[in-house]
């Protein structure tokens, strides 16, 4: 590190120690460690398809990388495909390849995780930075390990929104450059807890002992105008990351967000938001029932209504606090790549409902919204046909959406179209500073 950074780096820690900030959802603080800065030339990625099979096509984190060959159970290379859930967590057991930018004097564990540092070019801080990765919870994917001490790396660029704005804005996209290889470290996860996110179906699949036991209800990051300004920066960053702060509580504009755990710089997985009632008690009536749709400032905001195994975001967080299992569970997630379908469900499938008076249809013939009662069974086919047809969907057991849901989301990823039109408008600045 040459001098003039690393007393960039201790200004910023001063500014830090003069007040830790409050913890917002759209206000992340984030300071970086600057290698240096400089200029250079054209551009990497190129798109490349994935393999088919039996006509259904498979994508892959990777889907987007100009580099195909690697081990075969690694983040990068397993298909998006949460029904096979051997190859799901045999991918969340591999060990993860993280940025560890060493002890920094002065710095605490929580201001760790918030460091950043970049992924230039070419193996030299002179060439040009091509995006941003985050301390000690990013997961990279090492394509080459030069001689120079340098390693060619590949991830979705953690840029953040930040002031003033950081060199590289590239919001979300798969990047490849190169980072010290001192920098890199390997962790393997443990298998007391491992979580999914697939932002194009807006679930959370939680893992244990090498099986799913539980699908949750999520809102991953929406780009949108909020007034004054677009925030492509709301765009949750995809990859593989390890959670690493137990955060706890944290206030965005009088939205509370309980239970929340950091990874990635400056994501956090929390409870759904909620307000206070005057009479104390929360009240989640605004945020609730959005999830399942992409809606927050970057951050995952996850069920709190707990399934019928009493699963939720406190189950989540209680456990890796009572397992003191922060810094070893494995979070991925799944980038919504355009092309991206989602299955339509068998139509024999079984759902279940009460039939005296329930107004929900469920995923199993018990639920805890409903304690006591054994539901009664009927098929997926028969969903859009009364009585099932005016039946909402359980929050707590998130059963199939139904087909005109899943065919809508369709549409909005079928190839050819851009789901994310805006978000592309916004990344326009990242593709003229590489070509200057
Ligand atoms: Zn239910």
């Amino acid at each position: 590190m040459k001098i003039k950074s690393l007393f960039c780096l201790l200004s910023a820690l001063v500014l830090l120690a003069s007040g830790m900030p409050v913890f917002a959802e759209d206000e992340v603080e984030i300071i970086w460690i600057d290698l240096d800065e400089g200029t250079v030339s054209e551009t990497p990625d190129e798109p490349s398809e994935d393999s088919a099979e039996n006509g259904e096509e498979f994508f892959t984190p990777s889907h987007g990388s100009p580099y195909r060959d690697d081990i075969a159970s690694s983040y990068w290379t397993t298909p998006m495909d949460i029904r096979d859930e051997e190859a799901v967590w045999n991918m969340l057991m591999e060990p993860i390849t993280v940025v560890d930018l060493g002890k920094v004097k002065g710095n605490s564990h929580s201001q760790l995780t918030k460091l950043q540092t970049y992924l230039y070019r070419e193996p030299d801080t002179k060439s040009k930075i091509v995006g941003e990765v985050s301390n000690l919870s990013q997961g990279v994917r090492v394509i080459e390990n030069l001689d120079n001490g340098w390693s060619l790396v590949e991830c979705y660029s953690s840029s953040f929104f930040s002031k003033p704005a950081t060199k590289t804005q590239a919001w979300n996209l798969l990047v490849t450059g190169y980072i010290p290889t001192k920098y890199l470290k390997q962790v393997t996860p443990t298998p007391r807890l491992a979580l999914v996110v697939d932002k194009l179906a807006q679930r959370l699949y939680v893992f244990q002992e090498g099986r799913m036991i539980a699908e949750l209800l999520c809102s991953t990051g929406l780009v949108q105008w909020n007034g004054s300004k677009y925030q492509p920066y709301n765009e949750t960053r995809s990859g593989e990351f390890l959670l690493i702060n137990m955060t706890g509580q944290l206030t965005s504009d009088r939205l509370i967000c309980s239970y929340a755990i950091r990874f990635n710089g400056g994501d956090e997985l929390h409870e759904v938001p909620h307000q206070e009632n005057q009479d104390g008690t929360n009240n989640y009536k605004s945020t609730e029932p959005k999830l399942g749709t992409k809606c927050s400032h970057g951050c995952i905001r996850v069920q709190r209504l707990k399934t019928p195994d009493g699963i939720n975001m406190a189950w989540i967080y209680n456990l890796v606090k009572s397992e003191d299992l922060c810094g070893k569970v494995k979070i991925v997630i799944w980038e919504d790549w355009q092309g991206r379908q989602l299955p339509e469900p068998d139509p024999d499938t079984l759902l279940y409902y009460n039939p005296n008076g329930g107004s929900y249809y469920h995923r199993e013939d018990h639920c805890s919204n409903g304690k006591g009662i054994t539901f009664t069974a009927f098929r997926y086919s028969q969903l859009d046909e009364a009585p099932y047809s005016s039946l909402k969907s359980c929050p707590n057991c998130a059963p199939e959406r139904r087909l005109k849901e899943i065919r809508e989301i369709n549409e909005l990823y079928a190839e050819g179209g851009d789901h994310e039109e805006l978000l592309n408008s916004l990344r326009q600045d990242y593709w003229d500073y590489l070509e200057k």
